[in-house]
């Protein structure tokens, strides 16, 4: 662009990369307030046992709800509290959220689990205090199998001791892993049993065209038997259709996350979608999977 100005380097910051740079300044101090004024909410996504079309765990998501511009969704976010050293103080209060659905949850359904989605930045410098985590588990009465962390691929790439020590003090402990978009990175394989991953969560991507592409139903179906021969269970994303839910259950994939299930919820829609679901007078078992 500065080239195209006739190449005069001093036209690099043309009024709107300023707007942005200044936008970008705003957005950084608004994060602030907005961890101070309890802007943030964190919703839910129902996830169902693909054999009995029961909801068995959560996905905590979470949404901003900013005072001028509105509903801020993560993708705009968690980048920029990852640059500035907020994903720390948000991520232990989104931890704590998780914390609470599951002990709620945990009444209806007593093995119910929440996941907590971790971004890689927030292993790095002092990293996660897990002190902190095992203690808000303590005072919950909750056993810490009750969590799941999901993780991407991408903390996997350049993964260093700090890291997965962290980890595995973790999963020790008795918390289960997750890993987050599974067949879109290059993690290694053999980092799923080195790290003790309970859970892949397969990307939406290869979900969406799965009933009408042949290369996609053959890659859920590869991964979902590989990662049975390695004891791991397997989530798929993004099911958004009945025909995508009864392919994945075919070929006994574990479990379902999708917009055809619901989309995310606050915490009181989803204890009715909860009750419901486990109310024979109401939404039956399996009515979800279209055999009533
Ligand atoms: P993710 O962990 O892979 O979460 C799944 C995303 O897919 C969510 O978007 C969810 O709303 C969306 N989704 C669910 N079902 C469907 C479906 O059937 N079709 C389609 N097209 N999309 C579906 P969301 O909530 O906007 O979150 C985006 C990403 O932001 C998440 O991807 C996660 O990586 C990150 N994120 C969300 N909450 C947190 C958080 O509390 N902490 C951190 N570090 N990251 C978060
Ligand atoms: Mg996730
Ligand atoms: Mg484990
Ligand atoms: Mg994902």
């Amino acid at each position: 662009a500065a080239k195209s100005l006739g190449g005069n380097q001093y036209h690099y910051f043309t009024p709107s990369m300023q707007e942005a740079v200044q936008k970008r300044m705003h957005m950084i101090n608004d994060l602030h307030v907005a961890l101070e004024n309890n802007q943030f909410e964190t919703v839910f996504q129902p996830i169902i046992d693909l054999k009995t079309g029961d909801i068995c765990r959560a996905e905590a998501l979470i949404r901003w709800h900013h005072p001028v511009h509105g509903l801020i969704n993560p993708a705009s976010f968690v980048p920029l509290a990852e640059d500035t050293g907020l994903i720390q103080a948000f991520g232990d209060w989104v931890f704590l959220e998780a914390a609470k659905a599951a002990s709620r949850w945990r009444k209806y359904v007593p093995d119910f689990q929440v996941s907590v989605n971790i971004s890689p930045v927030q292993f790095k410098n002092e990293g996660i205090d897990t002190n902190v985590w095992f203690a808000h588990l303590k005072s919950l009465n909750l056993p810490p199998e009750a969590i799941v962390i999901e993780i991407t691929e991408g903390l996997l790439l350049d993964i260093d001791e700090h890291t997965s020590n962290q980890l595995l003090a973790l999963s020790d402990a008795g918390i289960e892993v997750a890993l987050d978009d599974f067949g879109t990175g290059y993690s290694s394989l053999a980092y799923l049993k080195k790290l003790d991953i309970d859970y892949v969560k397969i990307d939406q991507m290869f979900v969406k065209n799965l009933t009408t592409s042949e290369e996609d139903r053959v890659l859920c179906e590869a991964m979902t038997v590989m990662a049975h021969k390695l004891d791991i269970a397997v989530i798929a994303e993004g099911v958004e259709t009945l025909a995508q839910l009864r392919m994945l259950a075919s070929f006994n994939c574990d479990y379902g996350q999708g917009y055809y299930i619901s989309g995310p919820v606050n915490d009181e829609e989803f204890e009715e979608l909860l009750a419901a679901s486990r109310n024979p007078d109401g939404n039956a078992p399996g009515t979800m999977m279209g055999h009533v």
